[in-house]
């Protein structure tokens, strides 16, 4: 019941979002197809979008998705057990389900499953289902090699598809290539010490590329969750036009 309540409330903003923006472009006739989001847990969620079913990063039990349909493209971002779990995967990859993954998550895959991986190095680009997906930087700073997220060995994720940009951040820090991202619909962005990236610098990467939704996730850390509301309002204080939706990741 609360997923669904969840759902509904994405739905109602996105729409409001995007009949705005429709308002203001009354010239164009660009459709947008948008995605319904579920949450699953920390970085774990699924996008139906458009008739596509998009995994991101799903781990915990395979009866965490029993309410999505199965997987048509899954995107792993790293190596780490809250972002790749192959027991996961191996319950839930069907005959038609498409992998994405950078070389270090496709080292631990196997048999048929890393016969569906594509494995896209940062930079790299794949188009699937009428969706392209581009591979996007993901490393903390400064940067050295026993950070926790070494540049190159992980992927954020920008997804493209029905006129819609989805940008999923991945674990990162402040990082430039994050700043430099244009005309972004919706950004999922990581806020936990010492992982990725504390409240104050979150708000200060969104306040400069300014994505029309944000969606704060992957925000547990050693001392519980990070105050996502103080995003929000520090977001907002300065520029009101971002919307900041807060879902429910930790049930
Ligand atoms: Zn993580």
């Amino acid at each position: 019941m609360k997923k669904i309540l969840v759902v509904l409330i994405i739905l109602v903003a996105v729409y409001i979002i995007f009949s705005m923006k429709n308002k203001e472009d009354q010239n164009q006739t660009k459709n947008t197809i948008l995605p319904v989001i579920t949450t699953v847990e920390h970085a774990s969620f699924v996008m139906n979008w458009g008739g596509v079913t998009i995994y991101n990063d799903p781990v915990g039990e395979a009866s965490l998705y029993a309410s999505s349909p199965p997987p048509d493209i899954i995107l792993l971002s790293d190596i780490h057990g809250d972002h790749f779990n192959l027991e996961t995967l191996s319950t839930l990859v069907g005959e038609n389900t498409k992998l994405i993954a950078p070389e270090a998550v496709a080292e631990k895959l196997e048999g048929a499953i890393l016969e569906k991986t594509e494995v896209l190095k940062n930079g790299q680009v794949s188009v699937d289902r009428g969706f392209t997906i581009e591979a996007i930087p993901m490393y903390n700073l400064p940067e050295s090699l026993d950070a926790y997220h070494t540049r190159g060995r992980g992927n954020g994720y920008l997804v493209e598809g029905g006129g819609v940009r989805v940008y999923i951040a991945g674990d990162t820090a402040d990082i430039p290539e994050m700043r430099a991202l244009e005309d972004i619909d919706i950004a999922f962005i990581p806020m936990n010490l010492p992982y990725t990236m504390d409240i104050e610098t979150a708000s200060s990467v969104v306040l400069e590329f300014i994505p029309k939704i944000v969606i704060p996730y992957h925000y547990r850390g050693p001392n519980g969750l990070s105050d996502v509301a103080k995003f929000k309002s520090l977001v907002n204080e300065r520029n009101p036009a971002i919307e900041v939706l807060l879902l429910d990741w930790y049930k």
